[in-house]
């Protein structure tokens, strides 16, 4: 079954009333057998699990083709738990534009337990080879990343993790399953925030763990989960099992409109560069017409002539782009993104993150050239 016939008509939940869509179930407990320890559908308490969480985690397991998913409050948390799954004294090499907050959490929370980390090109595997220690469990990846646009050759960085005995992590939140399938490609655990494209509409916050092999790291992170708490909760699973119906037709579009609106505004002469992978100026678009299946996907990013003040100004001459942070939402927002990063940030002044939305895309064309007149 295709992925789109499968999003609509698999894991759904049959309601007695024969409703044909899936109930919410918002109970926080299940009623047990007279044995007192045995629950009839397996349902306890809603922190291990409940019916729409069980529903989203089977959606999303075959999105990616995993043995197993376990959905969190929001892509932080389900970070936040591989991070728990390490022990004292661990190291993790990050690829070094990984989405921000990745690096905050380990030198904030964890590095008082021990944890540490490098940063490396993932790019060049002279340079991630270097990084890697003899405590070094863990590679963590994300292709496109955040906000540079590099594209990464999975395969190869899994190849690189089995000669040092490390596991792989792949955040996919940009990429989607639509477009990359990173289990495919040898990685044992794929991160989303479905805060993004599996949402969709910038309204519900949440994240999602897949798991190669339903292993003993896959049972601990389920206990982290189980006993720290970062559930989502049944109505943002519900909300976001409704969002999924409609995600291979919106990935669609959001890809060809990125590719429309790049190539645009890679001729436009106040623009330094556009970075999107589906252009071939892009430096790894071989690596992306190779591993990224039927398309590019919805984010880019330009460097403004001028610097970060015409890259300020250019954001607020836009009308249609709302100029906020996060992505994957119906609607095309613009950000500069330095001034979110914070004072540590390497991303260059003059650069905008434009996560394209699924609007007709001569609006956005048109809104662009506008804006460039004025500049
Ligand atoms: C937004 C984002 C996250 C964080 O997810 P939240 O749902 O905001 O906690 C992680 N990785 C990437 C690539 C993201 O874009």
């Amino acid at each position: 079954m295709k992925l789109s016939t499968a999003l609509i008509h698999r894991h759904n939940i049959k309601d007695p009333s024969g409703a044909v869509m899936s109930p919410l179930i918002m109970a926080t407990t299940f009623e047990r057998n007279e044995d007192q320890l045995t629950m009839p559908q397996g349902y306890l308490y809603s922190r291990y699990d409940n019916p729409n969480k069980n529903a989203l985690e089977h959606k999303i397991a075959e999105m990616e083709g995993g043995a197993a998913c376990i959905s969190f409050a929001s892509g932080l948390a389900a970070a936040t738990a591989i991070f728990q799954s390490l022990k004292s004294g661990d190291h993790i090499v990050m690829a070094d534009d990984t989405y921000f907050s990745m690096r905050t959490i380990v030198h904030t929370l964890y590095a008082g337990f021990g944890l540490s980390y490098t940063l490396a090109d993932f790019t060049n595997p002279v340079a991630l080879r270097q990084a890697i220690q003899p405590n070094t469990k863990l590679l963590w990846m994300e292709s496109p990343s955040n906000p540079s646009i590099k594209v990464t050759d999975i395969k190869a960085i899994v190849e690189i993790a089995r000669e040092h005995g490390c596991i792989t992590v792949a955040d996919n939140t940009w990429a989607t399953p639509f477009y990359t399938r990173p289990l495919d490609l040898g990685v044992d655990i794929v991160l989303h925030s479905t805060t993004k494209y599996f949402g969709g509409h910038s309204d519900i916050l949440g994240g999602a763990l897949v798991f190669k092999e339903n292993n003993e790291k896959t049972v601990f992170i389920k206990k982290v989960q189980c006993y720290g708490g970062a559930v989502p909760s049944p109505f943002d699973c519900w909300l976001l099992c409704r969002s999924l119906t409609t995600f291979t037709a919106r990935m669609a579009i959001h890809s060809a409109n990125a590719m429309k609106l790049a190539r645009f505004l890679e001729k436009e002469p106040k623009i330094e560069r556009v970075l999107y992978p589906g252009l071939p100026s892009h430096p790894q678009h071989a690596i992306a017409a190779r591993q990224m299946k039927g398309g590019y996907g919805g984010m880019l990013s330009v460097l403004v002539k001028g610097g970060r003040e015409n890259a300020l100004k250019l954001c607020s001459l836009l009308q249609l782009f709302t100029h906020a942070t996060s992505l994957g939402g119906v609607e095309s927002l613009i950000e500069h993104r330095k001034s979110t990063e914070g004072p540590d940030s390497v991303t260059p002044d003059n650069l905008l993150r434009i996560s394209v939305g699924i609007e007709a895309v001569e609006d956005l064309i048109k809104d662009f050239k506008q804006a460039l007149k004025l500049l």
